[in-house]
């Protein structure tokens, strides 16, 4: 995977490094990161500087087992870095919330295909199978959509995506992805859950705006 040129922003690194991203994000997430070494280089600093910054806020009088059990502590409320190897197109953390089987499409018509992974409150998590040449309905979302392409590619107003890259749409943009030729293309899509999540959006985005 070495021509991977759209990558998460690094303030949804450091929300993900932290823990605190939505599930269905999280996914998506370390998905990329199992891919992308820049990424998983990121979130490993951010990681790294969390628990530095976190062992200056430890109170000085701790005696050692103390310290110890406090870093334990720390070192499990990070999430690892994704093993780097899924099986076929599917990295490890999509192959766990396939819970290790192959996806069992849904027809939606026109040949677009998908798996719905998880849909609660904290969003939705998505597989989506778009034939070749095939343009995806346009459309607008209620929130924040991460999109990882994991096999082929699409294009859209926004650009060319190709395996390993993730789209970051917000939910005023109006887009209609159409897949390349070189074959279908296979997604992996997260959604927010409008409206508990609604808030930290304008935040995570900042960095890509700067609004
Ligand atoms: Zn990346």
């Amino acid at each position: 995977m070495s021509k991977i040129t759209h990558h998460i922003p690094e303030e949804m690194l450091r929300a993900y490094a932290a823990g605190t991203l939505p599930q269905p994000f999280a996914v998506v997430i370390a998905a990329h990161v199992s891919l992308c070494d820049a990424c998983r280089a990121s979130v490993e600093t951010e990681a790294a500087l969390g628990g530095a910054l976190l062992s200056e806020l430890a109170p000085a009088g701790l005696d050692e087992g103390a310290r110890d059990r406090l870093f334990a502590a720390l070192d499990t409320a990070v999430p690892p870095p994704p093993p780097l190897r899924g099986s076929g197109i599917f990295p490890a953390p999509v192959m766990e919330a396939l819970k290790g089987q192959p996806p069992r499409w849904k027809m939606l018509g026109g040949g677009i295909r998908q798996q719905i992974l998880s849909a609660d409150g904290e969003g939705s998590l998505r597989l989506l199978y778009i034939p070749r040449g095939r343009a995806v309905p346009e459309h607008s979302h209620g929130g924040l959509e991460l999109t990882l392409v994991l096999q082929g590619s699409f294009s859209d107003c926004e650009g060319r995506f190709a395996a390993g890259d993730v789209e970051v749409a917000s939910d005023d943009l109006d887009h209609q992805p159409i897949a390349g030729d070189e074959g279908p293309c296979i997604c992996l899509a997260a959604t927010d859950a409008p409206l508990r999540f609604r808030a930290m959006i304008p935040r995570l985005l900042q960095p890509l705006f700067r609004i």
